[in-house]
């Protein structure tokens, strides 16, 4: 039997939302920042080519999950359907997993980074940069991955990144008047989240 119609399983939207595109800035005029969460270039995400975990070359810019998980925020389980259908993205609209064709062809097309939304010299420009710089994926990441190879803990220089992320995160997040995760379009996910998928043990920042 050939599919030739969507059959509204909610599969996709319960893997996770999609990435953003360049062909979507029109649409953040209809979904709220506080929505979307910025995967930090190195961050590890899922690739569904390979359907692996992949260090990311480029940042992307993705509509988030509901909590620390996946599944589109505007996924709507009981009806199986979407509450932005009439905005959805272009990886929505190109997705059909019988035919993999188009979505394929847009998950190629250029896609949304920090630069395209914030105005570089703003402040908020300069506290993505201070955070780029001090809390770098790449570093905490390799430091992660050593550990992991020795099966030590988390090693102190880790701790003391990890925290002091934490910290700048907090600090912001009081100033602006914002929950930490309503900033996750601007400063991504904090570190210790973007760890977890390496070791369970990284849930313990959750209550610093
Ligand atoms: S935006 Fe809508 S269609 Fe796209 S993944 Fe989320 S719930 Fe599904």
């Amino acid at each position: 039997m050939t599919l030739s119609t969507c059959r509204r399983c909610g599969t996709c939207c319960e893997k996770g939302g999609p990435a953003l595109h360049e062909a979507d800035k029109g649409l953040l005029e209809h979904i709220p920042m506080k929505d979307v969460v910025c995967l930090r270039r190195g961050e590890l995400a899922f690739d569904p080519r390979t359907q692996s975990l992949q260090p990311l070359p480029l940042e992307l810019m993705k509509i988030r999950g509901k909590g620390a998980g996946w599944e589109c925020v505007y996924f709507l389980p009981r009806e199986k359907s979407c509450s932005v259908y009439g905005h959805r993205p272009l990886e929505c609209r190109s997705l059909f997993c019988a035919d993999t064709d188009a979505i394929h062809k847009a998950m190629a097309e250029p896609t949304l980074t920090r630069e395209d939304i914030v105005q570089k010299g703003s402040g908020l420009w300069t506290c993505i940069e201070e955070h780029e710089n001090s809390f770098s994926v790449t570093e905490a990441l390799g430091l992660a991955k050593a550990e992991q190879d020795c099966a030590g803990a988390i090693c102190s220089e880790l701790d003391d990144l990890i925290r002091r992320e934490i910290h700048f995160r907090r600090v912001l997040a009081e100033k602006v008047g914002a929950k930490d995760e309503d900033l996750w379009a601007y400063f991504g996910r904090p570190l210790w989240l973007a760890l977890l998928p390496l070791n369970p043990e990284f849930s313990r920042y959750d209550q610093v």
